[in-house]
């Protein structure tokens, strides 16, 4: 699930110093809540403004094509990854999957999925099948990708690879515009855009865990200038020759991605 945060309600506190009322504060009476609530609400303002996005959920009425949507917005985005091992596992052979890679795992994110039973049409007024599919409403200037590799309900850390790109990891195709599920058409994709869109992001972080589901330790790949550093508790070292991007694509255990939107 995506994480979510609101902005806090303010609040009022009396002479005891507890909250008497949800909606102000006597800022003057108490001027050290005041400066930790002020850099509380800069810092939420900053992260919202650096990572928030919003992801557009739809439920499409298989029988009329009445769609409903809801927006929610994210500060990173969970991409499954066991659905995905559990599918190459069954089907080994498959060589047109190529790699377990963040593209795939974005692909299956945004793909409209039947669910199981009918659901109440306002149009149809009736039960009918109905498709739900998530999409990207709007994207942020900083995407965080987690890659979900704790799998609780197998109690097992997923340990297979995952490739992804340094650069030019392309969202535009994951907008709602671009791939919406629609009654009309079999394939998803708008006719009346030209060609894909393309809102492209380049890698400068990543979180890496090494271990297992009881215990680990992690492991940042952080890039500076042109360079990738490799940060391991408090040592920094050169991620590896030639400015460490190839090492870094290629270090396992990827858990968090940090996309920067051209
Ligand atoms: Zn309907």
């Amino acid at each position: 699930m995506p994480l979510m945060l609101s902005r806090p309600t303010r609040l009022k506190w009396n002479q005891q110093g507890r909250v008497r009322d949800r909606h102000t504060v006597d800022w003057n009476s108490y001027p050290l809540s005041r400066s930790i609530l002020t850099l509380f609400f800069l810092t939420i303002d900053v992260v919202k403004s650096l990572f928030e996005g919003s992801l557009s959920s739809v439920l499409l009425c298989e029988e009329c094509g009445t769609k409903r949507k809801r927006t929610e917005e994210f500060l990173n985005v969970s991409l499954s990854l066991s659905e995905e091992v559990a599918r190459r596992q069954s089907f080994p052979g498959d060589t047109k999957s190529g790699d377990l890679s963040v593209e795939t795992c974005l692909e299956r994110f945004v793909l409209p999925e039947k669910l199981g039973d009918p659901v109440d049409c306002p149009n149809c007024r009736k039960k009918t099948p109905t498709q739900k599919q998530h999409t990207f409403g709007t994207l942020p200037k900083v995407l965080c990708l987690h890659l979900k590799r704790f799998d609780a309900a197998q109690n097992k850390k997923i340990d297979d690879y995952v490739s992804f790109p340094a650069r030019g990891l392309n969202m535009g195709k994951y907008l709602a515009q671009w791939c919406e599920v629609s009654r009309l058409r079999s394939t998803m994709g708008d006719e009346s855009l030209d060609t894909e869109p393309h809102i492209n992001y380049d890698l400068f972080g990543t979180v890496n865990h090494v271990g297992n589901m009881s215990s680990g330790h992690y492991v940042t790949n952080v890039k500076v200038g042109s360079k990738w550093y490799k940060i391991n508790d408090a040592h920094v070292t050169l991620a590896g020759g030639d400015g460490g991007e190839e090492t870094v694509v290629k270090d396992a255990g990827a858990y968090i991605l940090f996309y920067a939107r051209r």
